[in-house]
């Protein structure tokens, strides 16, 4: 009798696929984790053995051999897929799609795994005579001699590869005259490392106990730290300890707090070899990352969202920075939460686990509540730095201009002419979010979507943000053909404009994600505003994210009503973590902060409780009205979404989700709609949900157990796109 192969293939599909073994391979070569080609219709995919069974559904006659194994060795350990296959069925994704997913782009593609290649450059005794002969007869190599001189000497390639184009001549050059030196980060970590400047302050102290008291088994705890209290020191504690015992470390931050100098920081101050895993990053430098993790190579793994399931064998600390950041949240495809899933993996491999914010979500707050996080909290500002004050100012009867309030423009221009830095933030980029006709009342509506595209003025474009669909900014109105187009709001673009003419002597860089489109810009930028080049920073939540600029002393502001009113019932909480976050950004250095938000609901309950109280107070306020409402926490959900180009098409689907629902379940699943999403039509596609709710977490994954395998046998499943989203951030 013959073995079977159970192969995930990118497919969405539930379940694994049956394949006999490839011929003249000894089965006893075969190990779970391994990549093989298996024939998929007409073509051919790669896929991960998951399993050896030793019998199948499929009829003999249908059942067709895997053609290659890709991989001597297996790729991925059985503990790391087996956490994958947990994954995968919590969020009822197909398991394929989240195996391969997890491996990085070369490797889910079938090509063999890169052979590990220098990764960090470090600079050799030279003396100032070399120097100046280079200035003069190679600028570019001593360009970049200088530039690794303000990195102390060592930088990670790819590093370099933001900061210079076309390297290798270069870089070859200097290693032939020997005045740099290329190697491996394993053998490159030999720098000594730095000790902090500063003792830990008592709650630091008491947190890094509390954690450590726990190693090295499971426990989960949330450290709820106001901005600026040190919580990055607690993290870079714990991780020494934790590498001192031989184990190793998985730090998680937001997509745009993995900044250069965040790396070295971390590279700075704890032993490596640090592996970083980051969008930003070639498709290479991120397999050469995954595979120094993978290989138990690496000590301390850095990484965003996707880093989570990554492997690391040997873990024994997972920390996660920002845990209320929603870019945690995957919000197409594969919807998981690398929050949660952290959770997850660190009691799989039982070892501390620890959620960092000045914000906690209110999920993790309640956990905190219950007992089921150690609830750590820094409540003071580490070092001098003290709390910034907040006022609000009431907008309505008063002259804007550029959307800038003469209040607003006094107190930049008072805080500007002392020499310090302000900062004026504006969660909206582009020059005006809608352009208009007086005379006839157009409005540039997107045709793909039920939104408006907003107005770029220096592209002289219309650009739709949902979908991207763009058209020349138009010369007239093509309503009705009158000259006078007006712009309507404002953008970031247009802050900038203004506060350029407002104050033309102060340098100004703005931050969002128009601006830093290019390679290596927002670092760039950053540092401009860090180091204070630029005394005047204008930007979108790009800014506002844990980034520690010392100098600014202001915080402006634009438009905080945007949040206040949302449809979503997390919306007041992302407004609340949002003012406190950008609020967060000033007074971080010896000086007090001041921060100044418009408003033309100066007596909303959230402004008044966020100036007069704190983020705590808010948030025990938003957390007993959820649970008058039965929302999350208090309740479990998931969302199924439906997409299709008539809107009928969607609801029809959902209505036979609806009667598959009344079918396998009683009382115990609520069930909301299905209606069409708040923003029905986005690029081309009606879309349409159904919202399951349940009083507790195991009836939910209880009842979705039957239900999410059986939406694919739904009459019109093949008619549309659908998707479940267990746990839902967004109901877009
Ligand atoms: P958070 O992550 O909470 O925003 P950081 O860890 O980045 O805070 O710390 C903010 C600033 O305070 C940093 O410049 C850091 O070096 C400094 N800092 C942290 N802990 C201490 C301490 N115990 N004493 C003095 N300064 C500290
Ligand atoms: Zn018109
Ligand atoms: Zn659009």
């Amino acid at each position: 009798m013959s073995l079977i192969l159970r192969i995930a293939l990118p497919a969405p599909v539930y379940g694994l696929f049956d394949y006999l073994p490839p011929a003249n391979i000894s089965v006893s070569k075969l190990q779970p984790g391994q990549r093989l080609l298996a024939p998929f219709g007409r073509t051919e995919r790669c896929g991960i053995l998951v399993e050896i069974a030793d019998k199948t559904a499929i009829a003999p006659d249908r059942l067709r051999a895997a053609r290659t194994v890709l991989d001597n060795t297996p790729l991925i350990s059985a503990e790391h897929l087996e956490y994958l296959r947990w994954v995968a069925g919590y969020y009822h994704h197909p398991e394929g799609e989240v195996l391969l997913s997890a491996l990085p782009t070369r490797l889910r593609k079938g090509k063999s795994p890169l052979v590990p290649r220098p990764d960090k450059v470090r600079l050799e005794e030279t003396d100032t005579e070399t120097l100046a002969r280079l200035k003069q007869k190679a600028p570019r190599q001593w360009q970049l001699l200088n530039w690794l001189q303000t990195r102390e000497g060592s930088a990670a390639m790819s590093d370099l590869r933001q900061q210079f184009d076309n390297l290798h001549g270069p870089l070859r050059a200097l290693r032939d005259k020997g005045l740099i030196s290329l190697c491996m980060a394993d053998d490159c970590n030999s720098t000594r490392l730095e000790q902090p400047r500063f003792s830990l302050e008592p709650e630091q102290q008491q947190a890094v106990a509390a954690v450590a008291s726990r190693q090295p088994a499971f426990g989960a705890f949330l450290l709820d730290g106001v901005t600026g209290s040190g919580k990055t020191e607690v993290y870079l504690q714990l991780a020494l300890q934790v590498l001192d015992q031989g184990r190793n470390v998985l730090l998680l931050v937001p997509e745009i707090s993995l900044t250069p100098q965040l790396i070295r920081r971390v590279e700075k101050r704890l032993p490596g070899p640090l592996a970083v895993l980051h969008s930003g990053r070639s498709d290479r430098e991120r397999e050469q990352a995954w595979l120094l993790a993978a290989k138990g190579q690496a000590r301390m793994l850095l990484g965003t969202r996707s880093a989570v399931l990554a492997p690391l064998p040997n873990l024994g600390l997972v920390l996660v920075d920002e845990e209320h950041d929603s870019s945690y949240k995957q919000q197409e495809g594969f919807r998981y939460s690398a929050r949660d899933m952290a959770l997850v993996r660190a009691r799989r491999a039982n070892c501390p686990v620890v959620l960092g914010s000045a914000t906690p979500s209110l999920e993790s707050l309640k956990n905190a509540m219950d007992g089921r996080y150690t609830w750590l909290r820094l409540t003071r500002r580490a070092g001098n730095a003290r709390k910034p004050s907040m006022q609000l100012l009431d907008i309505r009867n008063q002259r804007l201009r550029g959307g800038l309030s003469p209040l607003l423009l006094q107190a930049l221009d008072q805080v500007l002419s002392q020499g310090r830095q302000a900062m004026v933030f504006l969660n909206r980029r582009g020059f005006a979010p809608v352009l208009t006709c007086y005379s006839c009342g157009w409005l540039s509506d997107c045709p793909r979507c039920d939104a408006r595209q907003t107005l770029h003025y220096r592209q002289q474009k219309l650009i739709c943000h949902h979908c991207g669909n763009e058209r020349p900014l138009p010369e007239q109105c093509p309503g009705c053909g009158s000259p006078e187009l007006h712009p309507l709001g404002q953008g970031t673009e247009q802050l900038e404009q203004v506060l350029q003419q407002e104050f033309p002597e102060h340098p100004l860089v703005r931050i969002d994600r128009d601006a830093t489109s290019g390679k290596g810009s927002l670092d760039r930028l950053l540092e401009q505003a860090r180091d204070g080049r630029a005394s005047l920073l204008v930007g979108t939540q790009m800014l506002a994210k844990g980034h520690h600029f010392p100098g600014v002393a202001l915080v402006g502001m634009v438009d905080v009503d945007g949040g206040l009113f949302g449809a979503d019932f997390r919306a007041a909480e992302r407004m609340a973590q949002l003012i406190i976050q950008v609020a967060g950004r000033a007074g971080r250095g010896e000086h007090p902060g001041r921060v100044l938000m418009q408003t033309r609901f100066p007596d909303h309950p959230l402004l008044q409780t966020l100036v007069n109280q704190d983020y705590a107070a808010f948030a025990r306020e938003a957390l007993r009205e959820r649970k008058e409402a039965d929302l999350p926490p208090y309740s479990y959900q998931a969302l199924i979404r439906a997409s299709a180009t008539k809107a009928e098409t969607a609801e029809t689907f959902l209505h036979q989700a609806v009667a598959l629902v009344e079918k396998q379940a009683g009382k115990e699943i609520q069930v909301w709609g299905p209606v069409p999403a708040p923003m029905q039509k986005r690029a081309g596609k009606y879309r349409a949900h159904l919202l399951l709710q349940t009083s507790e977490r195991q009836l939910l994954k209880r009842f979705l157990r039957d239900f999410a395998p059986a939406l694919p046998s739904l009459p019109d499943a093949g008619r549309v796109r659908w998707s479940v989203d267990v746990d839902p951030l967004d109901l877009y």
